[in-house]
């Protein structure tokens, strides 16, 4: 942290006095907040649940993994931690799960909580903008009407995925000069509304181009403020020259202890460049390794399956992760190349109903069940290790059926599903029946027969 740099903090204390959150100040309606966890009365220090079943391992028969072990047990939390895991017994004011499974909560990897049309009207795609060019100049005609609502969005938005199992997104978040950091201020607010029962990482985002829009500037700025990782676009198509915007990106990542996530759209020539510069760019900056990512990167997905390997073998060395949403129909992504040779590979939802596609149903739990779909996944085995797609590589048992998760001592950030072991909850796309933050009830499904 730089001494200049704000917390989200007091610079929510600093802005609500100075200008009252600006754009949306008078905007935002009451029922955007009357939502906000913070009076839930299932909050407690400590909380016992009774008849949880969690994986013990799998049967096995001369030729592979034929099912999931279970069991049922009593697991008590405090603090926000996992305290003990003890057989199953019938503890009096126990929270009873009724015997769903506990699975990790999910991770949505790449989403823009700062632009959507999701709670307000029905918006489908239109087919007037045909290139990214042209969505740019698209958002800096619509961007001012969609500040004056953003915080709400956002939190209809996290409202959304909570309800599908996720507990923590990473938003990438416009900073371009028709937003200037508006977007970013408003996404703030939201974050603090939420911040008792959902988790953000934050990409500062140069969506019209770090210097097609000039926003070299505007960058530094939102750099310095409390903010992740260092976000790009297309550096050839886009801004005109790879080595350019990427150094740009690196060094302001290293000015200010930050990641860098780049949206990387380009394919061909331009594409394989900008992984291969990054991948020595990184290299050079080992301090880079495990904070570099490149979302979609749909590059990858054209190129000869002998480079896919290389290429997936010097992502793996560089330690630079893969955000895919897994496209499917013109573009298959080698995904399962990546994970061959221990590429970091995450997902997310990028959109849900907004001007880039109608489509986004905020389900990390839909994403597992689509990779195991496209690529082939069908076995107890293959299905179980497909969760780790939507838990950001947390699953409970590992390779050899060892119960991995959760222990004593883990932050209880979980999802209680009506499913009888992982692989069936990624096949079935099994309902979420409640998600747990950090111990504290995030969401419950109400039109089931309520816990208890
Ligand atoms: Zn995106």
């Amino acid at each position: 942290m730089t001494n200049t740099e704000l917390t989200r903090k007091k610079f929510i204390q600093q802005t609500m006095g100075v200008i009252g959150y600006g754009i949306v100040s008078s905007a935002i309606p009451n029922s955007a907040h009357a939502v906000t966890k913070n009076d839930s009365p299932k909050f407690s220090k400590q909380l016992v649940f009774k008849n949880v079943r969690l994986e013990t391992g799998f049967h096995r028969d001369d030729f592979e993994v034929t099912g999931t072990k279970t069991a049922l047990f009593c697991i008590t939390i405090e603090d926000g931690k996992i305290k003990s895991i003890q057989d199953n017994t019938d503890i009096k004011g126990a929270i009873d799960a009724k015997g769903y499974l506990m699975l990790p909560a999910m991770k949505d990897m790449h989403i823009h909580l700062d632009k959507t049309w999701y709670g307000g009207k029905w918006k489908a795609g239109s087919k007037r903008q045909h290139s990214v060019q042209d969505m740019i100049a698209l958002e800096e005609k619509i961007l001012p009407e969609l500040l004056k609502t953003s915080t709400a969005r956002a939190e209809n938005i996290i409202e959304l995925l909570q309800s599908n199992g996720s507990n923590f997104a990473r938003s990438h978040v416009n900073i371009e000069p028709t937003s200037q950091l508006n977007s970013l201020k408003n996404l703030y607010r939201a974050i603090e509304n939420k911040k008792d029962s959902f988790g953000v990482e934050i990409v500062a985002f140069p969506q019209h181009g770090l210097f097609r829009s000039k926003s070299e500037g505007l960058m530094k700025e939102a750099a310095q403020m409390d903010i992740d990782f260092i976000g790009g676009l297309d550096p050839q198509s886009i801004d005109g020259s790879i080595e350019k915007s990427i150094d740009f990106t690196v060094q302001l990542a290293l000015d200010y202890k930050r990641g860098i996530d780049i949206h990387l759209h380009e394919s061909g020539e331009s594409g394989f460049k900008t992984i291969q510069y990054l991948i020595k760019k990184v290299n050079e900056s080992p301090e880079l390794k495990g904070k570099t990512f490149l979302s979609h990167c749909f590059a990858l997905g054209k190129l000869p399956a002998k480079l896919q390997e290389e290429t997936a073998v010097q992502l793996a060395a560089a330690q630079i992760g893969i955000i895919s949403t897994i496209p499917f129909g013109g573009l298959i992504m080698p995904i399962p190349t990546l994970y061959k040779h221990g590429v970091n590979v995450m997902t997310g939802t990028d959109s849900v109903v907004d001007h880039w596609s109608p489509f986004g149903t905020g389900s990390m739990l839909q994403k597992a069940n689509l990779m195991a779909q496209l690529y082939g996944y069908s076995t107890e085995l293959e299905l179980s290790r497909c969760l780790k797609i939507a838990t950001n590589n947390i699953l409970p048992l590992n390779e050899n059926g060892d119960q991995q998760w959760p222990r004593q001592g883990d932050i209880a950030d979980f999802n209680l599903v009506d499913a009888s072991c992982s692989a069936e909850a990624v096949a079935r796309n099994s309902t979420i029946k409640a998600l747990y933050h950090h111990g504290k009830c995030a969401y419950q499904n109400s039109t089931s027969s309520s816990l208890s």
